[in-house]
């Protein structure tokens, strides 16, 4: 197989979905040369304790607590759960960089935005199965697929190595504006910029306006198929909770300076 097909692969396999989808992501892993890049030291991390592991921020303005969205935060007009952390008040087309060194597994250069219609299709499903269909925990639908991946809108995936359990550590940049000079495979580090800040897959897809409310960074880290969460946050968080998952993410990830 030539490193196009491969390239290819990976990338249908990457994106063929990922907590009841965790086997496609596995056959992928298994085609990244780990010599290829220092992974992050994830024997240090679990879930209690991971600030250890030295993630940073995928963004290099200045993030505050007012900026935030946490994981596990309830999505109710998907009627699911936030699987990553958002961060809003960037600027539309602010690079975005990998939260650690690692390999490209997944770069949507060929996106095509959703149509208004289509996506309230999917948000309907949403409602009738009160759930987000490819959610973790939440089977594909049988008509759409994975719902959860589609909202995501133009994503780019990497893989950062594995803790002692063997267990990927892989993280998602969604609604991306547009993605960086990267390939599937290719290594990255903390520096390669893998994409632009955008509102891709949001209600905002199709509005002629670059910069709008919902333009934001939405991020995700995954442990062994399972999205990272600083705390559990139950169906009805209150407010005071809320802020203190928000709290940790801006712990987990530190911030990089901006570039002089
Ligand atoms: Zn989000």
């Amino acid at each position: 197989m030539n490193a196009a097909a491969l390239a290819l692969l990976i990338h249908s396999l990457a994106a063929a979905s990922f907590s009841p989808y965790l086997p496609s992501v596995e056959a992928a892993l298994e085609c990244v040369d780990e010599s290829a890049f220092t992974p992050v030291d994830l024997n240090k991390v679990n879930f209690r304790y991971i600030p250890k592991c030295r993630f940073q921020m995928p963004v290099r303005a200045q993030t505050t607590l007012d900026m935030m969205r946490a994981p596990d935060e309830p999505r109710p007009y998907r009627h699911g759960t936030h699987q990553g952390s958002d961060i809003y008040g960037l600027p539309y087309g602010e690079p975005v960089y990998p939260i650690a060194p690692g390999v490209v597994l997944r770069v949507d250069r060929a996106y095509v935005p959703m149509k208004t219609e289509y996506r309230q299709k999917l948000l309907e499903r949403c409602r009738e199965t009160q759930a987000t269909p490819g959610g973790e925990g939440a089977p594909e639908d049988p008509d759409y697929g994975d719902i959860l991946d589609a909202l995501r809108g133009r994503q780019v995936w990497i893989y950062h190595g594995r803790n002692e359990r063997g267990e990927a550590a892989v993280s998602i940049y969604a609604h991306l504006s547009a993605v960086g000079q990267i390939q599937p495979l290719q290594p990255v580090d903390a520096d390669t910029v893998i994409g632009h800040v955008g509102h891709s897959g949001t209600s905002h897809e199709n509005k002629a306006e670059h910069w709008t409310p919902e333009t934001h960074l939405h991020f995700e880290l995954y442990i062994g198929g399972r999205y990272w969460r600083p705390l559990r946050l139950g169906k009805k968080p209150s407010a005071e909770r809320i802020e203190a998952a928000r709290r940790q993410v801006l712990l987990t990830f530190a911030p990089v300076r901006a570039n002089p």
